[in-house]
């Protein structure tokens, strides 16, 4: 694993890269910043005794990461020392009597900035040795590096989130998402830094993406037309065809279907494996939420109403005498209109576009994509995946939030705090993940 480690050129008051040893950094004089890694079985008491030790010595903390593998601790301090004290000696005595491997390095600097890079997100089933590895190489072929390496979930999926740096991210981008279309897993890019963490606003397309079916062709079955509707439907997801006039075509097969049907059909809508999941945690983070549908109003208003979705727009089929008139009321939530949804709620709710993160997996929802400040294609066609920066293919609406950064232990240890949660409703989320 790469890390952190700042340059490991010894601290030379005359200018030459001499090499300098654990005697040096006891016999120098001066204050030293000193990078102090401490590995070995964790156990309680380590972090507490080795302050009060470093407190005690006088010595100055400027940085601290550690990670812990299966019960073994990896501690990375820089300090500084102060001139007479022989820290080091110290420090080993402590390690020694807490059974740690304890070795020094003299660095240049206590305040080793960092750049802010790339966000690298891994997800799959499996991250093998193989993906991970492909993913290093890019990194290296643009002399990048990666600085950070966080494992965001081990359950439904792996995620690891890969903190990068290079001279050249653009470059590096674009290669990472070339390198991303040959590998099994998912890979989401981002550039690190406020914006990723400012995301306030998420939209979501609906049939195929916040459900499992196409909602048109529920209502086609129990027309008695589902072939010639599922026809058009895929045609009009690949783009071959208008969305708008597919739709008028595809709802004029509904004509003289009893309104009942829309409850029916809502009975058998089964949501997207981690749905749930995925809405109540953007809700705890304070996201605003909205679904944009090619649907219709009747079911899409009830689904927003039992997830408890702040905004849903989608075509309102006429009724009349109760039965479908085969028509449209008002304007058509088509491809245009998704984006101009996505821009208006964005603007009711004061939330700058590119805090706005849009899900979507037709060709209709591509506008949409597009114009928010982050677009995801989720289980999409060719067409979309092609077009949008980010793809996820892994079948749980969750993993979106590991492409957010919110890690899996967190969204549980949430779920078990929150008594109140209440798991029951009318719809069953196939995973309850
Ligand atoms: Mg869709």
């Amino acid at each position: 694993m790469n890390s952190t480690t700042p340059d490991a050129i010894p601290d030379d008051n005359s200018g030459n890269n001499s090499d300098t040893t654990d005697t040096d950094v006891c016999s120098e004089a001066s204050t030293e910043t000193i990078l102090v890694r401490i590995s070995g079985p964790d156990h309680p008491g380590i972090t507490a005794g080795l302050m009060e030790l470093l407190a005690r010595a006088g010595a100055g903390l400027h940085d601290v990461e550690q990670v812990l593998i299966r019960g073994q601790l990896f501690l990375s301090l820089v300090i500084t020392v102060p001139p007479g004290r022989d820290v080091m000696k110290e420090l080993l005595l402590f390690g020694w009597e807490n059974k740690v491997e304890i070795d020094f390095e003299v660095v240049k600097d206590p305040a080793v900035g960092r750049v802010p890079g790339l966000v690298v997100t891994l997800i799959g089933r499996e991250v093998s040795p193989a993906e991970f590895g492909a993913v290093a190489q890019v990194l290296a072929a643009h002399d990048g590096n990666i600085d950070r390496i966080i494992r965001l979930a081990r359950y439904p999926v792996l995620a690891y989130e890969l903190l990068t740096s290079g001279p050249d991210l653009e470059a590096m981008r674009r290669d990472l998402m070339k390198v991303a279309d040959t590998l099994p897993c998912d890979i989401a890019v981002n550039r690190e830094g406020l914006g990723r963490r400012a995301a306030r606003l998420v939209v979501l397309d609906v049939d195929s993406t916040l459900i499992q079916d196409e909602v048109i062709e529920l209502m086609a079955e129990q027309q008695g037309c589902l072939d010639e509707v599922a026809t058009i439907t895929a045609k009009a997801m690949e783009g071959e065809l208008d969305f708008g006039q597919s739709l008028l075509a595809r709802v004029k097969l509904l004509e003289g279907l009893d309104s009942e049907s829309l409850d029916r059909t809502y009975e058998r809508i089964r949501l997207t494996p981690g749905a749930r999941t995925f809405v109540r945690t953007l809700q705890r983070l304070g996201f605003r939420t909205a679904i944009v549908s090619g649907g219709f109003t009747h079911l899409v208003e009830r689904l927003a109403q039992d997830l408890g979705i702040d905004h849903a727009y989608a075509n309102t089929l006429e009724i009349v005498d109760g039965r479908l008139t085969g028509r449209i009321v008002g304007d058509i939530v088509d491809r245009a209109g998704k984006e101009t949804l996505l821009r208006r709620i964005a603007a009711e709710e004061g939330i700058p576009l590119d805090q706005t993160v849009a899900v979507g997996d037709g060709a209709n929802d591509l506008d949409m994509l597009n114009a928010a400040g982050f677009g995801i294609a989720f289980n999409a066609k060719p067409v979309v995946q092609d077009a949008v920066e980010t793809a996820l293919n892994v079948p749980f609406l969750d993993a979106i939030l590991f492409v957010l950064g919110v890690r899996r232990e967190d969204i549980e240890a949430a779920d078990n705090e929150d008594e109140s949660f209440d798991t029951s409703g009318p719809l069953p989320d196939a995973s309850q993940i």
